[in-house]
């Protein structure tokens, strides 16, 4: 039986059944039909993967920064079963469950200031849509139609509905699709290491407040219901905005009554060694934080968002003019999923995993350092367990070039021979491993990826590319 022993296929017949009828996120269409490059994993245990054939990879990204306690949690496969078992499933539209219930309780003591009530959804694209349908469904309750636009950055990432897709400014992710664009507008990202030349870091923090300012001026405060923000941007490259970026965006959206939602899909759950970043690192209470991937260390799919009672008293109780928030999915808090995340907080608790992220990730930042004196190496950047690398052939380019991609991609390929998942996106190696890791294991990392690099350099001057 499958549960008992996997697949009873091979290897070489489970890769034909997914060339020939598997649709993967971000398909290269071309390619439909061929693996693509893409590995097929067979299992995981801490920090490490072993794919179909059997190689062992240090897991890099930790599976999309999401797989905080690391796999093969004894506890969280228990709590998940145990779950199953019991209820397996309410429907979250006319019942409550207990495991739901306690899991808002426990988000709303972790969440800051007076965010104190949870709404589940199935994941971080589900998170933020709910959390942007809230934002319209609260003005107009408001008696405010036109409050609507949704301010955001180019190069973030919020998720893959109609909706988030709209909000999310990373070019790549655009072709031949349509955008919900309507409400939507875009400020520039807070790009340190691209800033514009001669501008110093102050100077940049001072731009940036000014292009907000500017666009709220533009649409008119009237017309602006959010701003949407991740703490850093995640997979824009761990892009890090100078210190007092978000307070002084917040004091503008207060001066105008404008929601900030502060979108800690990637950050929240121990990434930044918190359980969310907004207050600790970065020095705001939002009005609205979403939630993912790490609540669950990537064992089921659970998101949701945790709002203020300031906000959420502003249109319910007396206030409610008979409105109901009919926004909300079969699988909103399903029972095994939130079991699920209670486990896995209960295992953060039991090993320490907030204090070891913030023992370790100096480590990690300084051993990521320095790969800095690597040539083909433009800059490196990160905080908490969160890093990235980021390949440049021209220091004169203001952006990557399709050659800096594919140096990137070949810096990937050495890597996974060499043990280790790196995933570029674009021209940057991100890194956001397991929680749980050692200093042991950050040095195999390190070790892998520089030694990748330096293959990829002395392969692109041997080829006379580059150098
Ligand atoms: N928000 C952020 C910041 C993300 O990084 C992601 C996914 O990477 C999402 C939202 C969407 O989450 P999901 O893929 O779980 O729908």
């Amino acid at each position: 039986m499958y549960i008992e022993k996997g697949s009873q296929w091979n290897a070489a017949e489970l890769e034909t059944a997914a060339h020939e009828h598997l649709i993967s996120p971000a398909e290269e269409m071309a390619k439909l039909g061929t693996s693509g490059g893409r590995p097929m994993f067979a299992s995981a245990d801490g920090v490490y993967i072993w794919d179909n054939r059997g190689h062992k990879l240090l897991d890099g990204p930790g599976g999309m920064w999401c797989t905080q306690v690391g796999y093969n949690s004894k506890p969280i496969a228990d709590a998940i079963s145990a779950q199953a078992l019991r209820l397996c499933y309410n429907s979250p539209w006319y019942s409550l469950s207990g495991p739901a219930a306690e899991l808002s309780k426990r988000i709303s003591d972790f969440a800051p200031g007076d965010l104190n009530h949870v709404f589940f959804t199935t994941g971080g694209s589900s998170a933020v849509d709910s959390a942007l349908r809230f934002v319209q469904f609260y003005n107009n309750v408001l008696g405010r139609p036109t409050k609507k636009a949704i301010i955001c950055r180019i190069d973030g990432y919020h998720g893959s509905t109609h909706l988030t897709a709209a909000c999310s400014g990373r070019a790549g992710n655009r072709p031949n699709f349509d955008l919900a664009l309507e409400n939507v507008s875009f400020i520039s990202a807070p790009n340190v290491f691209r800033r514009p030349k001669g501008m110093t870091e102050a100077q940049f923090l001072d731009h940036l407040i000014a292009g907000f300012e500017e666009r709220v001026n533009t649409l008119g405060p009237d017309n602006v219901g959010a701003f949407l923000a991740e703490p850093l941007l995640a997979s824009g490259g761990i892009l890090i905005p100078p210190k007092g970026y978000h307070a002084r965006i917040l004091e503008i959206c207060r001066k105008h009554d404008i929601l900030y939602i502060s979108d800690e899909v990637v950050t929240g759950f121990g990434r930044c060694g918190h359980w969310f970043a907004s207050e600790e690192v970065f020095d705001i209470v939002p009005d609205i934080i979403t939630f993912a991937k790490g609540v669950t260390s990537g064992y089921v799919p659970l998101g949701g968002f945790v709002i203020s009672d300031k906000v959420l008293s502003r249109v319910s109780g007396e206030n409610a003019k008979g409105s109901y928030y009919t926004n909300g999915y079969t699988y909103s808090g399903h029972p095994v999923s939130c079991a699920a995340a209670l486990a896995n907080i209960e295992v953060f608790e039991r090993d320490n995993i907030l204090e070891h992220v913030r023992d370790i990730a100096p480590y990690f930042q300084e051993k990521l350092q320095e790969l800095k004196t690597l040539p083909l190496v433009g800059d490196v950047r990160g905080t908490g367990l969160l890093g990235c690398v980021e390949c440049v052939t021209n220091p004169e380019d203001t952006e990557a070039s399709e050659f800096d991609k594919q140096v990137a991609l070949r810096v990937d390929r050495y890597c996974y021979e060499g043990g280790l998942i790196v995933r570029p996106i674009g021209s940057m190696c991100v890194l956001s491993p397991a929680l749980i890791i050692t200093k042991e294991q950050i040095d195999e990392m390190v070790r892998i990826l520089r030694d990748s690099i330096v293959k990829v350099q002395d392969e692109l001057k041997a080829e006379g590319l580059w150098g």
